[in-house]
């Protein structure tokens, strides 16, 4: 039996979906039905952005001040309930309770504070021109108006909310689609937005799939700013349906990212970071490394030290604190991340340890469970060395050159992130403007300052979230002009 039944969030209140169908939404762990999710159509949609564009007017034009307290006061509140949301979190998505406890629902919570007190500091430009005629210009940015986000099942509340809190702070109001996977924290966050006194209006929220709900927002003609992360299939048919309307689109893609590892690194710091790097949240972040390119000088013993760490990795229920990794979001991508490691059985690849997971509690036998696994011998040509398979797979292989290593990690049609591993500064410095990534990280991984731009480059998507990057996307910037 289902544990809970979702609504949509529209105008400040909880409404049924107008079609009353419902989608059941499983615990990865257990495989077993976990929630009720509405399955909204177009006309929910519409509701939808119909109560946004009504509280657009107010909402823009209230003191920043007022839209900052705002803000504060549902991070406070979140930060109140951080192990609720962190339960629920883990039992939607998987992951052990232990990251959704250290860092989704705390990133999720440093969203709203950090742009609730970037938009207190900003500074806007002026310019006086002293030619022949004089003129003081200045830049206003202007909220755009109801912003359509569109958010993945990997890190739910925390990038659902890295696209609510920059929308609300610019004075925009929104209309979310969280994933179908994962509602439940999306659901539980409207509660906070009601006690925080967030006028209504201000964030909707929709559930359901993407081709009924997201689609409806996505071809809004009253929406003209859509942000979207999620696969690459995905980005590419918003970024087909929006472009004859003009509409601004960020659109944060997948990846299938390099770790580079040179001869000079500390051998068990280094394996440490990288088994974190690939199998955090069951290598379901788009910014896990799967590829591994080891020094031809270091490789075996590099290799042995990390199938070693990669067979103690534990996995298994993720509400135990003392697992590692927990359960794959779903059956059907369980389905495609083994074929994947198939795959690489088949076709000449050595399978060094992972897939099955022998010792599961009698309640997450049902559940989505891949061992850490690592493999090798597979040519730059697979589709396991070229294609995202997001999950807990590594293929590594060795590196005699510069100009070897930097053919390999950038010939991939996705360009999100990397890892470097050396302790030559100018190495680093070398390889890091040749990598054709969006983030490179120097002896670390998911180190994230969120004034500084995060993106990725070729078909990991298009434009850059961060402080000034979200505000220039999420505002139209206006110049005026006046004679002097
Ligand atoms: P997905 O593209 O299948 O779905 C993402 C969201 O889009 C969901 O809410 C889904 O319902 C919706 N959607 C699906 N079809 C749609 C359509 N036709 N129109 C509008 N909306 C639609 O992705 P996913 O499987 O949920 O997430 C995994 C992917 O997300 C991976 O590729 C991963 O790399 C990527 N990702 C990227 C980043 C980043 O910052 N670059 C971060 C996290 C995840």
């Amino acid at each position: 039996m289902s544990k809970h039944q979702l609504s949509n969030f529209i105008g400040g209140k909880f409404v049924d979906p107008i079609n009353s169908a419902y989608l059941d939404s499983c615990n990865p762990a257990t495989g077993q039905v976990f929630a009720k999710v509405p399955r909204s159509g177009k006309e929910d949609v519409d509701d939808a952005v119909s109560c946004a564009l009504k509280a657009f007017p107010s909402w823009s034009e209230q003191p920043t001040q007022f839209r900052s307290k705002v803000m504060l006061k549902i991070a406070d509140i979140l930060e109140s309930r951080l192990d609720e949301f962190a339960k629920l979190e883990s039992q939607d998505q998987g992951k052990p309770i232990t990251v959704a406890k250290a860092i989704d629902i705390p990133r999720a919570i440093y969203n709203f504070r950090f742009f609730a007190t970037y938009i207190l500091h900003m500074v806007e430009e002026q310019r006086t021109l002293d030619g022949p005629i004089r003129a003081l210009s200045y830049v206003q940015h202007m909220p755009v108006g109801v912003a359509g986000l569109i958010s993945p099942w990997n890190l739910p509340l925390y990038l659902l909310t890295w696209k609510i809190a920059p929308a609300i702070a610019f004075g925009n109001t929104c209309v979310a689609k969280p994933s179908e996977l994962t509602s439940l924290t999306a659901y539980k966050l409207c509660g906070v937005f009601n006690e925080a006194g967030l006028p209504p209006g201000v964030v909707n929220i929709v559930f359901g799939l993407g081709p009924d709900a997201g689609e409806a927002l996505v071809c809004h003609p009253e929406v003209p700013l859509i942000s979207f992360t999620g696969s690459t299939l995905v980005g590419n048919r918003i970024a087909e349906l929006t472009a004859p309307m003009c509409k601004k689109l960020s659109l944060e893609l997948g990846g299938k990212n390099a770790g580079i590892v040179y001869e000079d690194v500390d051998l068990d710091e280094c394996v440490d970071a990288c088994i974190r790097s690939s199998f955090s949240n069951q290598g379901e972040i788009c910014l896990c490394t799967s590829r591994l390119y080891i020094h031809h000088s270091i490789y075996n013993d590099f290799l042995n030290r990390f199938v070693t760490a990669a067979r103690n990795f534990r996995v298994g229920d993720p509400s135990d604190p003392n697992v590692n990794m927990g359960a794959l979001v779903s059956a059907q991508h369980y389905e495609k991340v083994k074929g994947y490691i198939e795959l690489a059985a088949s076709s000449g690849g050595v399978v060094h340890c992972g897939l099955g997971v022998d010792e599961l509690p009698q309640d997450c036998r049902g559940g989505h469970y891949i061992a850490p696994t690592v493999i090798t011998g597979l040519t730059e040509s697979s589709p396991c060395i070229q294609d995202e398979i997001f999950g807990p797979v590594v293929c590594i292989s060795s590196f005699q050159t510069d100009e070897e290593v930097l053919k390999k990690a950038n010939g991939v049609r996705y360009g999100l992130c990397a890892t470097l591993w050396t302790k030559d500064v100018n190495r680093a410095l070398t390889i890091s403007r040749k990598l054709r990534v969006g983030t490179v990280w120097t002896n670390c991984w998911l180190v994230r300052d969120l004034h500084m731009p995060f993106g990725g480059m070729k078909m990991s998507g298009v434009g850059r979230e961060s402080g000034a990057d979200s505000k220039h996307f999420f505002t139209e910037a206006k110049t005026v002009c006046l004679r002097i």
